[in-house]
């Protein structure tokens, strides 16, 4: 079968602030995987993926915003894998650089309402309840199939880590890490940072029965909400992407390493310390706010 199973390298990243406070930060760089299967989404449709080609499924259909960086890595790799794709898009008719993609890819858009988009298992039985062919993907890839995929980002580390930094919006990834995590008897500790307002994703997390006693949650990063910034958010995007030469945007990637420089900045990490940081990818998402850089 096809797959994009390449082990994403750990890079180690140079910094003025490391070097003051002695700690070393390395970056696993799943953002590598594919450029629009986007790091942790591939992790997450990996499994749903066998599980189509063994079932013999055709179409894939799938829910999300008009920004989803799920909704593009989905449509990618069905045609990558010979699926039809379906995304199922939240709100009215727009157009934008992602929705673009995802035809390309061939993906078969269609809107609906805020109000019709809560059930979206409704959504999905009107149009192909009685159709063999098609499977249900989860909005955000979501899932245990996920929890599964996203604990092997845990089976390729290459060193031991006192703590490894990601972002949370299902909380379907951090939930695999933590899984990986326990697996493999590491001492890592797992820092999740939710990238939206409300105090949700542990109770996500359990759901997919892995425990959160181990995570450590910051609340306090999420700059007012989903794909709210503020410009010290915008500065730090900018400043790490000139100073490392790895691109990062302000939804995900930009919240959770704006984090741990700020926990390292704050003390928090002993001298000798070796840090993870999750690199996501999601690098679309600049696509989307890339005006609010021009006074940055
Ligand atoms: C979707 C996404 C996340 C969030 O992952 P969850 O498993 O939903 O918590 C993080 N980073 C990027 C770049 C994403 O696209």
């Amino acid at each position: 079968m096809k797959t994009f199973d390449i082990h994403s390298p750990e890079q180690e990243i140079e910094h003025p602030l490391l070097k003051e406070k002695g700690v070393r930060v390395f970056i696993k760089r799943d953002d590598k995987i594919h450029p629009f299967i986007s790091g942790n989404k591939w992790r997450k449709l990996k499994y749903s993926i066998h599980e189509a080609l063994e079932q013999e499924k055709k179409k894939l259909v799938t829910f999300g915003g008009a920004w989803s960086n799920h909704l593009l890595a989905t449509a990618a790799a069905a045609a990558e894998f010979n699926f039809q794709s379906y995304g199922i898009v939240r709100g009215e008719e727009v157009e934008n650089p992602v929705l673009t993609m995802c035809k390309l890819f061939g993906m078969h858009l269609q809107f609906v309402s805020r109000e019709a988009y809560r059930s979206k298992e409704n959504l999905f039985n009107e149009q192909f309840e009685k159709d063999p062919e098609a499977m249900y993907i989860p909005e955000g890839g979501y899932g245990k199939k996920a929890v599964l995929g996203c604990a092997e980002i845990i089976d390729e580390l290459t060193r031991d880590y006192d703590a490894l930094f990601c972002a949370a919006g299902t909380g379907a990834t951090a939930a695999g890490l933590a899984q990986g995590i326990l697996k493999h008897n590491k001492q890592t500790k797992l820092h999740v940072i939710p990238v939206l307002k409300g105090n949700f994703i542990p109770s996500e997390i359990e759901k997919l029965g892995v425990s959160t006693r181990e995570i450590y949650f910051h609340e306090e990063y999420h700059f007012g909400g989903y794909a709210k910034t503020q410009p010290s958010l915008l500065r730090f995007v900018k400043e790490f992407t000139s100073h490392t030469g790895i691109l990062i945007e302000p939804i995900y990637t930009g919240k959770s390493f704006f984090a741990a420089f700020d926990q390292i900045q704050k003390d928090n990490f002993p001298r000798g310390s070796h840090i993870l940081l999750l690199h996501t990818g999601g690098l679309t998402g600049i696509l989307g706010m890339y005006d609010k850089f021009s006074k940055i």
